[in-house]
């Protein structure tokens, strides 16, 4: 199992690092490399709920330091399948030389924004020399799944713990998009 966090907020630094490093969990953080520092300002306004930060630079290196794996979440948190060749090319890329030359790492992971992508941003992933990427594909990854379109199960602030057992517990079969995508990255097309 891997432990996934998208977005790379700053209350990862407070509230999650100390138990992950407690039980000795690996785990995996996203940042977006033009949104560091910055308020969370993607979702649109969502009354009564405050608007968290995300980590800024110096944080994000002091997480790497200790230990928490950085891979890049785009730069601009956009929406990868709506845009050209070009675009999904920057975003992948430039956020990748951004991060690595932040860290002074190789940033080998990708996660992409609202789990929104397509054939091109696999594409353009494997071109950017990323060994992995996350979707919002909802399921548990197998050996059946491309590295660069892998499925995960989201645990979200409405998850009290008795859900988040059952999401990890269940074993139903996978979601028609998801064989979608295994067959149509399976069949060479990246
Ligand atoms: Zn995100």
């Amino acid at each position: 199992m891997a432990l996934t966090f998208d977005d790379a907020y700053d209350n990862f630094a407070d509230h999650a690092l100390p138990v992950l490093q407690e039980h000795g969990f690996p785990a995996t953080v996203y940042a977006i490399s033009g949104w560091l520092g910055r308020p969370m300002a993607w979702a649109g306004d969502a009354p009564g709920r405050p608007v968290p930060k995300l980590m800024s630079a110096a944080r994000l290196r002091e997480v790497h330091a200790a230990g928490i794996a950085i891979g890049s979440h785009s730069a601009s948190h956009a929406k990868l399948g709506e845009l050209k060749p070009e675009g999904q090319r920057a975003e992948l890329a430039d956020s990748k030389a951004a991060l690595e030359d932040l860290l002074g790492a190789p940033v080998r992971h990708f996660c992409y924004p609202f789990g929104n992508f397509d054939l091109g941003a696999v594409r353009a992933a494997a071109t950017a020399g990323y060994a992995s990427a996350t979707t919002c594909l909802r399921g548990a990854a197998t050996q059946a799944d491309h590295p660069l379109a892998l499925p995960r199960k989201a645990i979200s602030y409405g998850d009290n713990l008795l859900g988040y057992w059952w999401k990890l517990a269940m074993k139903d079969a996978p979601k028609p998009v998801l064989v979608d995508w295994r067959r149509r990255l399976t069949e060479g097309q990246v």
